[in-house]
C-alpha cells in the first residue's frame, strides 16, 4: 500500500524517477542498478508511467503540487528522449508540476551526442548532471568507467550547444593512486568548463566492491587521510575563487543554480520516488519501492503495490532527520524553524553535547542558526551523531 493522500499541503513535492540500467557496472558502484536490457527497459518505462499515474490519482480530487523532477540512476541517459518525454508528460498529467520546474537528467558522457542532448532538451529536461568523476584517463580506467576525459569535456560542450543553461558535473576525490595535485587538476579542468554546479564526492569503497580486489591485485592505494582532507579543503578554496558558492557539504553552485530537487532532501522537504528501490517521504511517512527491477515491473503489471517498509516516523526521528540533514547545509539549521515545527529548542536539548564542537571550531552559532564550519564538515559524521 502507498500511504494515504496528503492531509496538509506544504512546499511542492519533488518527483524522483529511478532508472536502474547501465551499459557496464563500475567496480566501485553500490547503487541499485543492473545491465541494460532493451526488453526490460521497455517494460520498466511502461511500469513507471503506470505507477506515476496511480500515485498521482491517489492524491484525490486535486493534483498535488510538485516543482522538481529528477531522473537518477543507474544511467537515465540510456533511455530514449521520447521515453523521457512520455514520463514527464505523465508527471504533468498526474501532478500539478510548476511551470518553472527543474527537470534533471543524470547522464554519462559516453551515452550522449549533441543531437541526443537536444532531443532530451525538447523532451522537457532543463538540467543535466554528468557523471564525470575525473579528468584523468588513468583514474577513469581504475574506476572501470567507460568514458575518457576528452569525452566528458566534449559532452559538456555538447550540452551547451544543445541549449542547456544548467549543467552540473560530478567529481570523485580520494581515488586509488590519486594524489592531491591530481585531484586539483581535475577540479581545475572542471572549472575551465564553467559548469553551473559541481558535486564533489569522496570515494567510498564498500566491503564487497570489486574495486577492492582490483586495488589489491594492482597494489593501488589511497592517499593518507590528511591528504583527503587537503583535497577537500583546497578544492573548495579554488571553487570559491572561481565564483562558486558552497551550499552543502559536497555541493557548490553558481548563484541561483543550487539543486532545487536535492535541497528538498536537506531542508526537511517531501518527495515521491518512482521506480525500483526509490524512496519517498510524505506527511511523516517514509517508504521505499521493492528493489528488484523485474519484481517492480511484475508487481505493477499485476496491479499490486510496489511499496515496502512503509512506516510513520516518530517525532524524535523526524526531528533527528531534520537536524541531521540540515547540518549538511552551509546555512545550517534554523533553530526558530525547528522550534515552530517540532516544538523543540535545539540548543536546550543538544547544547551540552554540541558545546565541545563549538569550542573546537567545528560548529558556528549565529543567532538561531547552527552550522558546520568548513573544517567541521570534515568531521560531520561525528557532529551529527549527537542528533541520532
Ligand atoms: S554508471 Fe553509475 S550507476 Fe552505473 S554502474 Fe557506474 S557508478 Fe553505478
Amino acid at each position: 500500500m502507498h500511504p494515504a493522500p496528503r492531509t496538509q499541503h506544504s512546499a511542492p513535492l519533488g518527483l524522483y524517477i529511478h532508472i536502474p540500467f547501465c551499459s557496464a557496472i563500475c567496480n566501485y558502484c553500490n547503487f541499485n542498478r543492473g545491465l541494460f536490457d532493451a526488453d526490460l527497459k521497455t517494460r520498466y518505462v511502461d511500469a513507471l508511467v503506470t505507477e506515476i499515474g496511480r500515485v498521482g490519482r491517489a492524491g484525490g480530487a486535486g493534483r498535488e503540487e510538485a516543482d522538481t523532477i529528477f531522473f537518477g540512476g543507474g544511467t537515465p541517459s540510456l533511455l530514449e528522449p521520447d521515453e523521457i518525454a512520455r514520463i514527464i508528460a505523465t508527471c504533468d498529467a498526474s501532478f500539478d508540476v510548476a511551470a518553472d520546474r527543474e527537470v534533471t537528467l543524470e547522464a554519462n558522457p559516453e551515452t550522449v551526442t549533441e543531437a541526443r542532448l537536444a532531443a532530451f532538451r525538447r523532451a522537457g529536461v532543463n538540467r543535466l548532471s554528468f557523471g564525470v568523476q575525473s579528468f584523468k584517463d588513468e583514474e577513469l580506467r581504475r574506476l572501470s568507467r567507460l568514458h575518457s576525459a576528452g569525452r566528458a569535456r566534449d559532452a559538456a560542450g555538447e550540452a551547451r550547444a544543445a541549449g542547456f543553461e544548467n549543467v552540473s558535473l560530478d567529481l570523485m576525490m580520494w581515488l586509488p593512486e590519486q594524489r592531491v595535485a591530481d585531484w586539483l587538476a581535475s577540479v581545475d579542468a572542471a572549472i575551465a568548463l564553467a559548469p553551473d554546479h559541481l558535486s564533489l564526492y569522496l570515494l567510498e569503497i564498500y566491503p564487497n566492491a570489486p574495486l577492492k580486489d582490483d586495488m589489491a591485485r594492482a597494489r593501488w592505494s589511497q592517499a593518507p587521510d590528511a591528504d583527503a582532507a587537503a583535497m577537500y579543503l583546497e578544492s573548495l578554496d579554488r571553487l570559491d575563487a572561481a565564483g562558486y558558492e558552497q551550499y552543502e557539504i559536497s555541493n557548490v553552485a553558481r548563484p541561483g543554480r543550487r539543486s532545487r530537487h536535492n535541497l528538498k532532501y536537506w531542508t526537511d522537504g517531501e518527495w515521491l520516488g518512482f521506480g525500483c528501490g526509490a524512496h519517498s517521504t510524505r506527511d511523516g511517512v517514509r517508504w521505499k519501492n521493492v528493489a528488484s527491477t523485474e519484481d517492480y515491473a511484475d508487481r505493477i503489471a499485476r496491479g499490486e503495490s510496489t511499496a515496502v517498509d512503509a512506516r510513520r516516523l516518530g517525532p524524535d526521528e523526524r526531528l533527528g532527520d531534520a537536524l541531521f540533514t540540515g547540518l549538511r547545509l552551509v546555512d545550517g539549521i534554523d533553530g526558530d524553524a525547528i522550534q515552530r515545527r517540532y516544538g523543540v529548542d535545539v540548543w536546550r536539548r543538544f547544547g551540552p553535547d554540541l558545546e565541545r564542537f563549538l569550542e573546537a571550531g567545528c560548529l558556528r552559532r549565529e543567532g538561531a542558526r547552527l552550522g558546520l564550519t568548513r573544517r567541521g564538515m570534515l568531521l560531520a559524521n561525528e557532529v551529527m551523531s549527537v542528533f541520532v
